[in-house]
Formats: C-alpha cells, structure tokens, sequence
C-alpha cells in the first residue's frame, strides 16, 4: 500500500551515513539544509491519499509508477500519475520516487535478461520491484562510474578501488568497495541501485556488477554537495530551492556487505550495460522525465508571461513574439511524451507488456538538453534587471525607515512591491541563481552525456530510411536530365 507523508518521514530516520560541510548529519527530516526538501516529498506521498489525486496516482493501493503498463491507455495512466507529481514541484523535482518506479518496473518486463552465465538475477531483479511496490519505497541510483579519468575504463584507473567493484566474496554475499556519481536524491531515498550504464570493457569485470542497497547500510557514506536549500534565506526569497531542493551526493562505499538477494547483475559485462537499455527501463526513465519537463517549460513560460505582464511589456510585439516562441518549445515538449505514448511498442512479443517507443524516447534528451537553455536565456532577455535589482530578503519590506521607500520604488501598475518582488525571487530561483544553474546542467546531463546520447541515436536509429529517401530522389534523374524540360 502507499505510505502516507509521515510514514515516509519516519522512513528517513536510520542513520543513514551523509556527509555535509565536514559534518555528519543527524537527521535530515530536521536538518536545515534538507528539512523543507524531505518535507515536499513527504507531500508527494501524502497526496496518493488525497481524494483529488489517488485515483490517478494508484491503482490497487500501489502507486502507478511501479505498474507495468499492458496497453497505450496504461501508458497515458503512468503518465498521467507523473504529472501530478510534477506539478506538486513546478518540475523542479527531478528523481522523485517515481522515476526509478519506472525503472524497476522496466526490469520486470524483462526478467529474462538478467539470467547470464555468471550470475542469474531474475528471480533478485523480480524481488526488487516488488520490494519497492509493497513497501512504497523511495528507490534512488548511482549509475555513473567517477569521472576521474574519462580515456581510461574502471580497471585500468590509477588505483583499483576508484570505482566501484568487487573486492571479496562472503557466506551469503559480496563486499564491494569504489565511488558512484551522482546520488540525486539518495539523501531522501530508502534504497539506492549501484550499477553502470556506460558500456564497460571486458577486463573490467570487476566492476560490472549491480545492487541495490537500503540507504541505512553500514559503510555506504553520501557526501552532499552544497545545500542550496540550506543557503537559502527564507520561503519567500528563494521559493524554489528553499523547498525542492532534491540534493546530489557522491556514494562512497567502504567495504559494503551486499546480501545475494540484492545482487542483480554480477562479474558480466553485457548484462550490467544490457539491464538499462534492453529491458524497458531507460525508456520508463524517459517517460517520467519527459512529463516533468514538458511541465517545467509550462511553468517557466508562466513566469515569463507574469514577468512581462508585471512589467508591462507583454504587448509589444517583439515580446508577445518571445512569449509565442516559449509557447512553442512547451509544445514540443508535450508532443515529445505524446508521441512516444502513441508509438509504444511490445516487450518481449508482449509478455513485457508495452513501453514508449524507443527513437522518440531517445530523441527527447536531444530535444530537452537543447531547449533548455535556450528557454532560461529567452526569459532572462525580457526579464532584464529587475530581478537583480531586489531587496536582499524580505525584511527591507517589512521596516519601519526603508520599507516605505522599496514600496514606493520596486512597484508596477497594478503590482504594490510586495507581489513584485516576489514574483521576481521567483523568477531568479529559477532562472538565475546557484539553484538554477543547477538545473540547467541537470537538463544537460541527468540522461547522460550527449557525446553519448548523440551517437546513440545514429547507432540505434533508423538512419537507413533518411538515406533511402535520399537516395531515392538522387536515383529519380540523370545527367542526361540536367536540361529545363
Ligand atoms: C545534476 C545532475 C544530476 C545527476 N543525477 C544522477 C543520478 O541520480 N544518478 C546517476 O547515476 N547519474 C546522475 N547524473 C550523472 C549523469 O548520468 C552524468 O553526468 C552523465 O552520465 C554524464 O557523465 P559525466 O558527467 O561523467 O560527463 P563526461 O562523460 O565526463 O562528459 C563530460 C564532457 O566531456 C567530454 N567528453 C568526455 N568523454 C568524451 C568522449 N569519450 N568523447 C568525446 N567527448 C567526451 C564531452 O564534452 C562531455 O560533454 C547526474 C548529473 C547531473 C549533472
């Protein structure tokens, strides 16, 4: 069944071992830096017991992420669960607890697959996403081997432990040792999967492994990077990374006793690649991912029309022209989950139920690692500097000598200080600040790097089709032809 907000707080009080600012920390459903950030997802799980929302968001008390969809209609069901999620975080919670839902589900459409020479993880991989569904849990992941040194695999490192690997077998399971980057969300999660998407060289085996491990487990350490949720200074002056600030750690794992039954994928290289991009995972990923981000453009286009409104500018053509332009891009992002909803195709002649079709699927990292950047910069070009030129927090507002002068020179027509300047600490949280640039590198690279994507979809796509066409028109006229008819 789903858990409630509470129980899902209470979850996140085990000890867990995470690492901020040369601190420990105790807790982080208290703690300042991700206090308001555990206390949002604890909202998303409440909201499956909302009589608005738990129809769309469960089906038999399970939350829909975790289903594997049997149809196209079961496909716009999921999505539709993702957009409720989404818009609780105006997009700007990326790795909610749905998004690795989908990857488990991917797994068990496709539990065949973990069945290899060296290790057979169908029956574990099966467990994982019923542990996950039963238990409502938050799953996060570390699928990225360190950068370090990119020219070189994980074994041929200048020390054998950088990344991840194997260092012992036990009665019962194994120990691994290494790093994994980046733990979005790990801090808040429940169980984090340690694997690697990136294709591995054969001497690395080692390090092809994966498994998934409770957050709480002795020797497995998360150091945050900087809190932007702790920097900020209160609700009204950084609205969004005051409260959806979803964290990236670093996993680090010091001698990490990893039980069998947790083990997916062991000492093969093919499988431990194949498990992300031959099951339907990856494509499960994309489908969350696109909802969010098609909703993340329809938020952003929103504050650019409040922005040029407030400022009066929304008329002029070149403006409305801006705002046509963002309209734009919000359609593509839409058209993108869309169209890979109605493209779906069979798992595994059927028995894998159906996911979103796989070029389209992969075409929306193309699209959305382009597109938002440009859509953050053409919002800062009609924003101008009035989202510099703020207060530095509320309190000028509200004292006594200088508050009735900001009142009197922060305003527009129809917008007294108040709602004009927190229309534009909006505007900049998500635009411009250290919290933003965040985001816009998360938009670049959260699906990998696009050396990667980029050659993927010419590996993978149906490039032989392009090059008939081509081929076909070339092929339609000779030399002898060159004269006007
Ligand atoms: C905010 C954020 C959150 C993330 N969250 C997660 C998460 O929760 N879980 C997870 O597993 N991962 C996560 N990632 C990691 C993400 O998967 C990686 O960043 C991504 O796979 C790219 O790898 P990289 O960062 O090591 O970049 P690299 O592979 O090092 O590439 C960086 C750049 O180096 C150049 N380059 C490197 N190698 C080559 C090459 N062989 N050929 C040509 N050019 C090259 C390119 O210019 C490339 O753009 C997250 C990333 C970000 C930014």
């Amino acid at each position: 069944m789903t858990r409630s907000g509470q129980e899902y707080t209470e979850s996140l009080r085990d000890g867990r071992e995470i690492w901020l600012d040369g601190e420990r920390v105790k807790d982080v459903t208290t703690h300042p830096a991700f206090r308001n950030t555990a206390a949002s997802i604890a909202g998303l799980y409440d909201l499956a017991h909302s009589s608005e929302h738990s129809a769309t968001l469960t089906q038999g008390g399970v939350h829909r992420a975790f289903a594997i969809p049997r149809s196209y209609q079961d496909l716009v069901a999921r999505r539709e669960a993702y957009k409720v999620w989404a818009e609780a975080s105006y997009g700007f919670l990326g790795r909610t607890p749905d998004y690795m839902a989908g990857g488990a589900a991917g797994f068990a459409a496709a539990p065949h697959l973990f069945t290899t020479d060296s290790f057979d993880g169908a029956a574990n991989a099966l467990a994982y996403h019923r542990r996950l569904a039963e238990g409502d849990l938050y799953p996060t992941f570390t699928i990225t081997n360190p950068q370090i040194d990119r020219t070189k695999s994980a074994s041929e490192q200048e020390e054998d432990d950088l990344v991840v690997r194997v260092v012992a077998e036990r009665d019962g399971g194994i120990v691994v040792r290494g790093a994994k980057m980046i733990g979005t969300a790990a801090v808040f999660g429940n169980e984090v999967i340690v694997g690697t998407i990136e294709p591995l060289a054969p001497q690395d085996v080692e390090h092809a492994l994966t498994f998934s491990v409770p957050i709480d487990t002795p020797g497995l350490k998360f150091i945050s990077r900087t809190s932007y949720e702790g920097q900020a200074r209160s609700v009204f002056d950084n609205p969004l990374s005051s409260r959806f600030d979803e964290n990236d750690a670093l996993l680090i794992c010091e001698d990490v006793f990893v039980p069998w039954e947790n083990v997916l994928t062991y000492r093969d290289v093919d499988a431990s690649f194949g498990m992300w991009w031959k099951t339907p995972a990856y494509r499960n990923f994309v489908h969350q991912a696109a909802t969010r981000f098609w909703t993340k453009l329809e938020f952003l286009t929103g504050i650019a029309i409040l922005l040029t409104k407030a400022n009066n500018t929304y008329q002029l053509p070149p403006v409305t022209q801006a705002i046509g332009r963002l309209m734009g891009k919000v359609a593509q992002a839409k058209a993108f989950v869309l169209a890979a909803e109605a493209s779906y195709e069979e798992i595994d002649g059927g028995k894998g139920g159906v996911a979103p079709g796989k070029d389209i699927s992969f075409a929306q990292r193309i699209m959305a690692g382009e597109l938002y950047p440009q859509a953050v910069q053409e919002i800062k070009m009609l924003a101008g500097g009035g989202v510099i030129q703020l207060p530095a927090s509320g309190a000028d507002l509200l004292h006594p000598e200088i508050g009735p002068l900001v009142a009197k020179y922060i305003r527009s027509p129809g917008h007294p200080a108040e709602d004009r300047i927190k229309l534009l600490k909006l505007a900049w949280d998500a635009l411009g600040s250290e919290f933003a640039g965040r985001h816009e590198q998360y938009e670049r690279f959260y699906h990998g790097a696009p050396h990667i994507y980029l050659m993927q979809q010419v590996w993978e796509g149906d490039t032989a089709s392009c090059e008939e066409l081509a081929r076909h028109c070339l092929d339609s006229y000779t030399l002898g032809q060159a004269v006007r008819p």
